[in-house]
């Protein structure tokens, strides 16, 4: 299934997340698609918020993964940007992908494709301008649930 809309500051991306946060049952994984400033991290921001976490969310570029604590699930941030291969980074994601109390967003995923399930909601956001992004949700109809409040 898909679903566009757009978002004309980081507030709103920050909302659309939120809402996406409080829908979450576990065990889900998002992948955040777009150019470098396109809103992912951005996206994360209002995700930890939604589920009730009030850790700072930063982009973790040079540490690969962040973890955050919400009131119900763990919240794993990974950001693969310019890594040239995952190695064990791979094994790692695959574990906590599997964890049920788990939810697990990841930024400039290419290079473990190959990790991430079928069953997965794609994001991808487009710059259109200073503030303006398109923002594309991609999903199989069993996550559906995720875009309540959205659609
Ligand atoms: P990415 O993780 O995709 O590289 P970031 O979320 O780190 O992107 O950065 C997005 C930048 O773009 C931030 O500086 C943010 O304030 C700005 N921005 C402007 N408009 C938007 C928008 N509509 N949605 C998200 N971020 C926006
Ligand atoms: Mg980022």
């Amino acid at each position: 299934m898909t679903w566009q809309t757009s978002s004309t500051n980081s507030s709103v991306t920050e909302h659309i997340a939120e809402t996406i946060g409080l829908n979450l049952k576990g065990g889900e994984v998002i992948e955040l698609v777009s150019d470098l400033g396109g809103g992912k991290t951005t996206f994360v921001r209002g995700l930890a918020r939604g589920m009730g976490s009030s850790d700072r969310v930063s982009s973790p570029t040079f540490k690969i993964s962040n973890e955050y604590q919400g009131k119900y699930f763990k919240l794993y941030h990974f950001d693969f940007y310019r890594l040239p291969e995952a190695g064990l980074v791979a094994d790692e994601l695959a574990e906590i992908i599997g964890e049920p109390q788990n939810v697990t967003v990841v930024e400039w995923a290419d290079i473990v494709q190959n990790v991430l399930p079928r069953k997965r909601l794609t994001i991808v956001f487009t710059n259109k301008g200073e503030n303006d992004r398109g923002v594309a949700f991609t999903y199989p109809k069993s996550l559906a649930y995720l875009m309540k409040g959205s659609i």
